[in-house]
């Protein structure tokens, strides 16, 4: 079976099958890795490991901090605005689908948000253009989502904000292709879809910003804290870690974030394809300069057929197709660890499908 699931999403048998090992026993070391202490020289190994892994495979600088975090891309969404925004400051977001929306949900409470632009009007089909966002010219940061995952609308270049610091939610696109950490001030993304289990999510901040005095807040809300205690401020998600861990080494054995664009770029051609050559049968209404690589959702002609594509595509053995309740339809997700044979399988499972329904 092939996992289309937009997340928790599939990952690498490999590492699931060494895991499974580890669960019981970790390295000869007598027990299990989750039944150690994130103390221990063990698990500090493994931690360390994973950040050195995850330097190389995105190609962190050295300027930048990296950190390991429980709570979710959501809660990342609301530190956003404590750590590196005074009360009531102007932050700058650019609306380009659902999580855009909850990014600035999350921040709303502690500084005043400016929508600089958005695609809301037209459905969240593409990306406004640069030239007619409405910066303003005191943000603390312009925040933007790199790929909507329910929309299925991804920036395919780094937008210049000039000397404001860009931040964005790589949730969902992380990892899959080579990317200019330096034209960033912070990116964000929760680990369950390119990188690992759900429960760990990683934040990589240009440490000067860290300075910046944000507003009043516990420590465990800090970023300077988490990164003055190597993350183990608290104590961690360690298996989430260690996991994540895993996939970062399979990341690198198999070519690294270059062979990664190469599968991503095939994939999303194949399932891209089946929908442009289906006359219409199938719709993607992204405009294409702005269609995502990682998740694909698309329409059948009516609610009947949708239902019979969701169980068919089910039953051959294309798990978990079913679109987002927000904008129902069907999404594909095509994330690092879905093979190509995968999105081979769903593009010919959907010309099969719309020869004896079309
Ligand atoms: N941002 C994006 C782009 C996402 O796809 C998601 C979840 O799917 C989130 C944020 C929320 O992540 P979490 O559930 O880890 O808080």
């Amino acid at each position: 079976a092939f996992n289309f699931s937009a997340g928790p999403a599939t990952l690498p048998e490999s590492v699931l099958r060494q895991a499974q090992a580890e669960m019981l026993e970790w390295n000869g070391a007598g027990a299990s890795i989750v039944e150690m202490s994130h103390r221990g020289p063990e698990f500090i190994a493994v931690a360390a490991e994973a950040d050195a892994d995850l330097r190389r495979l995105i190609g962190i600088p050295d300027d930048y901090a990296v950190l390991f975090l429980a709570g979710g891309a959501t809660t990342q969404q609301a530190l956003l605005a404590l750590n590196f925004a005074s009360p009531g400051q102007t932050v700058d977001y650019v609306l380009t689908g659902h999580w855009g929306k909850t990014a600035i949900k999350q921040v709303s409470p502690y500084v005043r948000v400016n929508v600089a632009a958005s695609s809301e009007a037209n459905g969240f089909h593409d990306i406004p253009p640069r030239d007619q966002w409405q910066l303003s010219h005191d943000a603390a940061y312009v925040h933007i989502t790199a790929n909507e995952t329910i929309h299925g609308v991804e920036f395919r270049d780094t937008p210049d904000v000039g000397n404001v610091p860009l931040f964005a939610d790589f949730s969902s696109s992380i990892a899959s292709e080579p990317l200019d950490v330096s034209r960033y001030g912070l990116i964000y993304a929760g680990a369950q879809k390119n990188l690992g289990p759900v429960g760990v999510s990683v934040v990589i901040v240009r440490r000067d910003l860290l300075e910046r005095s944000g507003q009043p807040r516990a420590d465990i809300f800090d970023y300077r804290s988490h990164v003055a205690r190597d993350s183990m401020l608290n104590t961690p998600p360690t298996w989430n870690w260690y996991l994540a861990g895993l996939v970062f080494k399979w990341m690198l054995a198999e070519g690294g974030v270059e062979e990664f664009a190469r599968r991503n770029a095939a994939k999303s051609a194949l399932v891209y394809g089946a929908i442009d050559a289906s006359g219409g049968f199938y719709r993607n209404e992204v405009v294409p300069a702005a269609r995502s690589r990682m998740n694909i959702p698309f329409f059948l002609p009516d609610e009947t057929l949708t239902a019979r594509f969701v169980s068919e595509s089910k039953a051959a053995g294309l798990l978990a197709l079913k679109g987002h309740k927000a904008v129902g339809g069907i999404r594909a997700s095509l994330y690092n660890a879905l093979p190509v044979e995968g999105a081979q399988a769903l593009a010919g499972f959907m010309r099969d499908f719309q020869q004896r329904n079309g």
